[in-house]
């Protein structure tokens, strides 16, 4: 029986946070305002806790876990790290398959890594409620979890399009304590703005954040809370990755590619940064490692987009960050990646593709699919449509290998389970599902409206 499951004891789970920006060749390009200077923090302490603020401009390599946290991770870390064999044997390739799954946390993807911290830190500035926003649902459910940890009240604006596909999400949030409305709503001016657009507006992650900033902004008790792109959020998520390190040590073997989904990014940098980390320590091991963003190419935002300043939600309350983009309002088509349909990415993803340290990848709908129920027959495990994404590349590596006969070491991060995408795997049975054209007209206007300031 050859081992399968890597794993470590609670004493192990990281005691830091890796900050990526200490070992960045440049220093990240800072938020700016609408007149083209950048923001300090004070403009954003209507919406965020000081704690988070300075994690977000922070320059120290390694960030504290307080021992609050630490020990909240308890509740499912660390994960388990998995050598795939029965996929590895399905695929008849030499490469060596490892799989991180982040799926076992209460809420079933990696999501609560940095809403558990994104709770405490708001809980200790005195904060009573969080507003929010979700794409499928996962965001949601995660802050929902961590604001009943933590004794907070959490309202999620939900993009329609997963209201409508992921009822049982709704249900999550709900039995969690959270209050859910389907957006875009007629409560905030984002909302109203964009149904005058489209009365029956599918939504987009971009409108949702609009929202829920806007509510946040408009009292003093409720904070805001991201669930990607931000750089403390992707600090949060290397806990993925220090805990991979940790398992690949205890197994004497070590990646030579690195794929995770990537929506807003925090996923991605989550799996990947900490390996970053050693091949900027000079770790013979990590000298040619490759780190793979893996997108839909229905939202190429790394593939396609343009690199450049941009708002982060689609009504401009967000600073202009410096990143890809596939322009502010764009709204992508609803592809059931849900957590994948964002029209930015993260400044500090972004910059690392811009500058050739990182490498992405974007895959259509239908090959996501295939590749997820081919990993579900494998090894057992569900996966959602976001992770079906890191899936599909790593397994076109596999096969790459299989051809070449090169035994990689591939490791992908099962960023989470789909039991909850169960409606979008039927329709995918059924044959209703469908590869989107790439939606060059819509970007390509969406683009001519990126800000112009300074
Ligand atoms: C949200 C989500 C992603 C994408 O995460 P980002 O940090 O926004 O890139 C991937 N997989 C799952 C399961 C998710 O819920």
């Amino acid at each position: 029986m050859p081992d399968t499951k890597i794993l470590l004891d609670e004493s192990d789970i990281p005691t830091h946070w890796y900050n990526v920006v200490a070992d960045m060749p440049n220093k990240p390009a800072p938020p700016l305002g609408p007149d083209g200077n950048p923001v300090g923090p004070d403009k954003m302490l209507a919406i965020f806790p000081m704690s988070l603020l300075e994690q977000e401009m922070s320059g120290e390599r390694w960030l504290p876990i307080p021992e609050p946290v630490r020990e909240a991770y308890t509740m499912w870390r660390p994960s388990p790290l998995v050598r795939a064999h029965r996929l590895e044997a399905l695929l008849g390739t030499p490469a060596k398959i490892y799989y991180k799954y982040e799926g076992v946390s209460p809420a079933g993807s990696h999501k609560p890594n940095t809403a558990i911290p994104q709770a405490w830190y708001n809980q200790q500035a005195g904060i009573k409620r969080i507003s929010t926003e979700t794409g499928a649902g996962q965001w949601g459910s995660s802050m929902a979890l961590a604001g009943r940890m933590f004794g907070l009240e959490v309202r999620v604006y939900m993009v329609n399009v997963s209201y409508q596909q992921k009822p049982f999400r709704r249900s999550m949030m709900h039995t969690w304590g959270a209050e859910v409305y389907a957006s875009p709503t007629d409560m905030t001016q984002a909302g109203r703005d964009a149904l005058a657009k489209d009365p029956n507006s599918p939504g987009s992650l971009g409108i949702a954040i609009s929202e829920a900033v806007e509510e946040a902004a408009s009292r003093a008790d409720t904070n805001y809370a991201l669930g990607s792109v931000l750089n403390h959020v992707c600090h949060h998520q290397t806990i993925i990755g220090l805990e991979a390190k940790k398992q690949f040590d205890k197994v004497g073997d070590y990646p030579d590619m690195v794929f995770a989904a990537c929506g807003g990014g925090s996923n991605f940098a989550g799996a990947a940064f900490p390996f970053f980390a050693d091949k900027a320590a000079g770790d013979k091991r990590a000298q040619n490692i490759r780190l793979v963003a893996v997108e839909p190419s229905s939202c190429p935002t790394l593939t396609k987009g343009v690199y450049t300043y941009d708002y982060g939600d689609a009504s401009g309350y967000t600073p202009l960050m410096q990143m890809y983009t596939l322009g502010h309002d764009f709204v992508p088509p609803g592809i059931h990646a849900g957590g994948l349909r964002y029209h930015g990415d993260s400044p500090l993803v972004s910059q690392l593709l811009h500058e050739g340290l990182i490498e992405a990848v974007a895959v259509p709908q239908l090959a996501t699919f295939e590749a997820g129920v081919q990993f579900a027959q494998a090894e057992g495990i569900i996966p959602a449509p976001e992770s079906c994404h890191a899936i599909r590349a790593c397994i076109d590596e596999a096969l790459r290998c299989k051809a070449t006969g090169e035994p990689k070491t591939l490791f992908f991060n099962l960023s989470g389970h789909g039991h909850f995408d169960m409606a979008s795997y039927d329709k995918y049975f059924a044959g209703e599902l469908e590869d989107y054209v790439y939606p060059e007209e819509a970007i390509h206007q969406a683009l001519g409206h990126l800000p112009k300031f300074g």
